[in-house]
């Protein structure tokens, strides 16, 4: 496993493995790594000849009365879980070597193609869910996937449902600026009591922790209404919203939403998404299930 702190140094190992026909995956992280990222590390390694990690805690996506001094950094522990993974190479760049001091642009969302974004552009997506409460995030996410896709050029990149607003936009992304890049999507891995993995989880107090559990149960509820066959959906959100304010100490939204689109929707359909995001002392955790009928 080599360890890459420039990417241009990156770009150059790559460019050899590209020449000789190999294929390249990549599972951009900001560390503290867990089983969800390792899925999808293992995910990246079946699949191509070569797999580059990234882990870099991006100013950008952290607005600012986030948690980006308190975010967890454990390198040492991080390198040794992807060297066991034999992963090829780690990309570790400094925050100077990924924004220069004059950086300035933003992958922004303005619409060429009509002056009213659609509902599902990405503008539109970014803004709503985690984009109305974390305004700016996903511009953020965006523009240092983009600089990694640049740097990487890999033939897929590999993220995570957990964060499935985040991989929506980031596939939708890759197609619209012709990347090249296949988008990968998959499932949440979870603690056995059912508590989708995180990072951020290493936040909560054991009594949060215990608390937080409440966020998966009501999830898995709301799927079992409908697949039980409940047919109101408002009502279900409204009925599950106050079981989740039973434990946690609020909710940003409980929303059901197309897969595809992200548009939110007011009746049961096939496929559809329930997303949440709530908080847990001054905690703030996501997580969503997907229904496929
Ligand atoms: P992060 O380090 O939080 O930026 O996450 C890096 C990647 O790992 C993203 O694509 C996340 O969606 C993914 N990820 C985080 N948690 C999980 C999980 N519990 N299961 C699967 N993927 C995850």
């Amino acid at each position: 496993m080599k360890k890459v702190t420039q990417p241009g140094v990156l770009e150059k190992a790559l460019a050899s493995f590209r020449r000789k026909g190999k294929t390249i995956g990549f599972v951009p992280t900001m560390g503290a790594l867990h089983e969800g990222h390792l899925s999808l590390v293992r995910a990246s390694k079946k699949k191509n000849d070569v797999t580059v990690v990234s882990i870099f805690v991006n100013p950008l996506q952290f607005g600012p009365k986030e948690d980006l001094k308190n975010y967890p950094r454990l390198a040492a522990n991080d390198l040794a879980l992807l060297k066991k993974e034999k992963v090829d190479f780690v990309f570790m760049p400094s925050e100077q070597v990924m924004y220069e001091k004059d950086h300035s642009l933003l992958i922004g969302f303005e619409s060429v193609t009509s002056r009213e974004a659609s509902p599902s552009s990405i503008q539109a997506i970014s803004n709503r869910f985690c984009g109305e409460f974390r305004p700016g995030h996903f511009r953020g996410v965006m523009t240092v996937v983009a600089k990694l896709f640049n740097v990487v050029k890999p033939c897929e990149a590999y993220f995570g449902a957990k964060d499935f607003q985040q991989a929506v936009i980031i596939r939708k992304m890759a197609r619209e600026l012709n990347q090249g890049v296949s988008v990968r999507i998959l499932p949440t891995i979870r603690e056995n009591a059912g508590l989708a993995l995180s990072s951020r989880n290493q936040y909560l107090t054991p009594g949060e922790r215990r608390r937080a559990l409440k966020i998966s149960e009501v999830l898995f509820w709301l799927r079992d209404q409908i697949w039980a066959g409940g047919k109101n959906l408002p009502t279900l959100l409204r009925q599950a919203e106050e079981k989740l304010l039973e434990s946690v100490d609020s909710v940003q939204y409980l929303a059901a939403a197309d897969p595809e689109t992200l548009i939110p929707l007011e009746e049961i359909q096939r496929n559809m998404v329930i997303l949440t995001a709530c908080f847990v002392g001054k905690t703030r955790l996501i997580d969503n299930v997907i229904l496929h009928a």
